[in-house]
């Protein structure tokens, strides 16, 4: 168990829980690890948009020069950008300054193995076992690591996206797109990849900028106003938005209405299924039964796995999946590469667009629809495993649960939909959410099993 990594890296306030002395020796743990099985790594290094980069840029450099690593600075860069250049340049890791959707005053470190996926848990933790006994190998004087820029990765990323697409029928669309960078790192991506696709686009918040001027850079709906805005009063194909570091897209239909990540993920799922003529897809226990139908009705097949991006892309490596993702809109396409990406995503919305000749809406429109219903329930870490292992004796009984499965929390399925009861692994909560076709079935089953587990906390905080 990591205390300092979470679900994506480190993440915390700068200049409290995020600082520069936690950079440095972050730095110097992770050049010690990495030293243990190259004897001379070399490092790419990329940031977000935020104001406190450079300090934790240099902090954690200074830490990886000082175990002897070489480290090469790529710049301001999308996060699936860095993955993509680590892979694609032979790195030995790669680290990215960010706090993804985070409010500006975040930070945050997360760590790219040579293959470019997230980092594993097991590295994680090594890293973090030097961190706290400052276990360091510090290299000779004469041997300590070099510093360099590159400013070639924003290229090779934007060429590897098309070399993966088919250009020619996209640019021939002519597609009208508004773009919603949110000031994040997309800024520096997006515009020029819509650009090479023959797009023309309405830019909206596309200069990066760490005060997260436009709007909060999470892409919920309450924070897309002047996207769905934009839309709807011009003649655009869809508008598309993305999170801070540009791991994540959201889509907006040609009507101006919000499309769900979920049902992203399914239109891309069909898409790519049909294309390989079946296949297996990965997705975490998370997402809407939507996912599943769709896959299995195209011919595919689909795994489910704990909650987490790296665990969803390591499981799509290891069962030599043809797609993958998350509901939160971060879709992963292995023919690129696998991690999250955003840019990724809207390349195949456009030759989807361009292939089936139909609007965003009709094609959305086919995917079958579910009521999902989320709650949190506050639950002190400590308790959250006896309350889990106690849930479960308490409703494996019930008559109604058809199947139960465990893995990520307790999944109860009952006739028409399912019940998912899992602490959160970084919040001092514990999540609730209900599925079901039926808008009735899924609050009732919302409401009950809200108040099982509330029931079950304060048991708990009374024995
Ligand atoms: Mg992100």
């Amino acid at each position: 168990m990591t205390k300092l990594f979470g679900t994506n890296g480190i993440r915390g306030v700068v200049n409290n829980d995020m600082n520069c002395e936690l950079a440095l020796g972050i730095g110097k743990a992770w050049g010690t690890y990495l030293k243990r099985t190259v004897a001379k790594p070399k490092i790419a290094i990329g940031t977000d948009a935020r104001l406190s980069n450079d300090m934790l840029n240099t902090a954690i450099t200074s830490g990886l020069l000082s175990t002897g690593c070489d480290v090469v600075d790529v710049g301001l860069v999308p996060t699936p950008t860095l993955q993509y250049t680590v892979k694609e340049k032979d790195f030995d890791s790669g680290v990215i300054i960010t706090a993804s959707h985070n409010p500006p005053h975040f930070n945050g470190i997360k760590g790219v193995a040579s293959d470019g996926t997230e980092f594993s848990k097991n590295v994680e933790e090594a890293i973090e076992k030097i961190y706290f006994e400052k276990n360091f190998s510090l290299a000779n004087w004469g041997d300590v690591g070099k510093h360099s820029t590159w400013d070639g990765s924003i290229d090779l990323y934007i060429n590897g996206i098309l070399s993966t697409v088919d250009v020619d029928l996209i640019r021939k669309q002519r597609f009208h797109v508004a773009l919603d960078c949110g000031n994040g790192a997309g800024s520096v991506v997006t515009p020029t990849l819509l650009e090479k696709l023959g797009c023309t686009t309405i830019e909206l918040f596309c200069e990066p900028d760490g005060t997260f001027p436009g709007h909060n850079s999470e892409p919920l709906p309450e924070n897309l106003g002047e996207l769905i805005k934009t839309v709807k009063e011009s003649d655009v194909s869809f508008g598309m938005a993305q999170d801070g570091d540009a791991d994540r897209a959201i889509f907006i239909d040609e009507n101006g209405t919000y499309i769900w990540g979920d049902k992203t993920l399914s239109l891309a799922g069909k898409y790519i299924t049909e294309e390989n003529k079946g296949g297996i897809s990965v997705t975490p226990v998370t997402t809407s039964t939507c996912f599943e139908d769709t896959i299995q009705n195209s011919g595919g097949e689909l795994i489910y796995t704990r909650v987490g991006s790296p665990i969803v892309a390591r499981v799509m490596m290891e069962r030599n999946a043809v797609f993958g993702g998350e509901e939160n809109g971060g879709l992963i396409f292995p023919e690129l590469q696998y991690c999250r990406d955003s840019a990724m995503s809207l390349a195949i919305i456009l030759e989807i667009l361009a292939k089936e000749k139909r609007s965003l809406s009709e094609l959305i429109a086919e995917i079958p629809n579910y009521e999902v219903y989320k709650t949190k329930i506050t639950c002190s870490n400590d308790k959250k495993e006896v309350i889990m292992r106690a849930l479960v004796d308490k409703v494996k009984d019930n008559k109604d649960v058809i199947k139960i499965d465990e893995t990520d929390g307790v999944k109860l399925y009952v006739k028409g939909g399912w019940i998912l009861m899992r602490p959160s692994g970084t919040e001092p909560i514990f999540r609730v959410y209900v599925e079901s076709k039926d808008k009735h079935q899924a609050e009732q089953l919302a409401l009950n099993y809200k108040k099982i587990v509330e029931d079950m906390i304060q048991s708990m905080n009374t024995t």
